[in-house]
């Protein structure tokens, strides 16, 4: 048996009803299965912001820090004060954002397998704008050697052990931003060179967002900058059919934080509307990081079960609104736990 100690932040909008399906779906697992989790559900974002005067307040980053890992809810206004800051503290270098199709998802193709392997520590944002006079502001963006190396090493690895395509685009805009991409583009072919069996490549940024549309089922690992991933990620999330399926994963050397690719979706809050999905498949990751950190297979193991599922009630037509379908979210979480076991 094999306990995990889990920060969930609950977050804001859509975010208390996500973390609601995650927690019921991680307590099915540990009443089913020798991976056991201990759940400590925490507040941050908009809500904290308002109770507490500060978005992310000190208990909640002290649970975080005594944590195996974090699962968070989608944050609104106050996203930059949360995600930002938890990157930075913890040093998540890695963002992962897969985008793969699913049965029975009006998308663009069906045949889509792709993961956005995202810088995540500088670029823009550091949030470093000045303003130069009273109407011109400044903004800086940041590019290091060891930075893009890390990313660059990073997707290449998971390349190497991810399916057969074995392919990585880096993805930038070296012939306007010389300087900042030509040294991150320099960086990735250096990494490269120690991959020979990896066929690599590059894109401007412009050309890859054309290609996510015409071509998808071509791209394999998308390596790129911080803003131009961001962008990049939630593009491909709506070409295998919209945010509610997207997961994401920032990894750090020690730590990880898994969240949905969307953000807090207000239009549909506290209507029990929302694809739960997205953060399900962010424990589904998160479930895959601790089997690795931790040599732990069945972990692994209870991680695809959670994928599975949605995809045996997408098969059948089982759908929340946003991808077809009429379930509402508690619907179809009873519905996943019910599959899992
Ligand atoms: P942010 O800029 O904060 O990252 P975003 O651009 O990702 O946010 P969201 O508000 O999260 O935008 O999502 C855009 C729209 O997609 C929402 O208004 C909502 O209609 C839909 N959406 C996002 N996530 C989900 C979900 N899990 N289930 C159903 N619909 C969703």
């Amino acid at each position: 048996m094999t306990r995990y100690s889990i920060s969930l932040i609950r977050g804001d909008g859509i975010g208390p009803e996500q973390a609601d399906s995650a927690k019921a779906v991680l307590q099915a697992i540990s009443d089913n299965s020798s991976t056991k989790f201990d759940i400590s559900e925490l507040e941050a974002g908009d809500v904290a912001l308002e109770k507490y005067g500060k978005a992310l307040p000190e208990p909640t980053i002290r649970a975080i820090k005594s944590s195996d890992a974090c699962l968070k809810g989608p944050v609104g206004e106050s996203a930059a004060d949360v995600i930002i800051v938890l990157r930075r503290m913890f040093d998540l270098y890695a963002n992962v954002r897969p985008a793969k199709s699913y049965p029975n998802i009006p998308s663009l193709s069906s045949k889509v397998d792709l993961v956005t392997v995202r810088e995540n520590t500088e670029d823009v944002y550091l949030g470093w704008e000045f303003n130069a006079d009273d109407k011109t502001v400044v903004a800086l963006r940041v590019t290091s050697e060891k930075a893009s190396r890390r990313i660059a090493e990073y997707a290449f690895r998971t390349a190497a052990l991810r399916n057969d395509k074995k392919r990585v685009v880096a993805v930038h805009k070296a012939n306007v931003l010389r300087k900042g991409d030509g040294l991150f583009s320099s960086v990735c072919r250096s990494v490269a060179e120690k991959y020979p069996k990896i066929n690599y490549s590059e894109q401007y940024v412009d050309a890859c967002s054309m290609n996510l549309i015409r071509n998808p089922e071509e791209f394999d690992v998308i390596l790129t900058t911080n803003l131009f991933g961001d962008i990049l990620s939630d593009e491909a999330a709506q070409v295998v059919g919209g945010l509610g399926m997207g997961p994401a994963a920032n990894i750090g050397n020690s730590f990880a934080l898994f969240e949905p690719v969307h953000g807090a979706a207000f239009d549909i809050a506290g209507k029990n509307a929302a694809n739960p999905s997205s953060i399900l498949l962010s424990a589904k990751m998160m479930l895959e990081w601790l089997a690795d950190t931790k040599g732990d297979t069945k972990a692994a193991q209870e991680g695809r079960r959670i994928e599975e599922s949605i995809v045996g009630l997408l098969k059948q037509g089982k759908k929340t609104k946003d991808i077809g379908g009429f379930l509402s979210t508690t619907q179809f979480t009873k519905m996943i736990v019910k599959a899992m076991y």
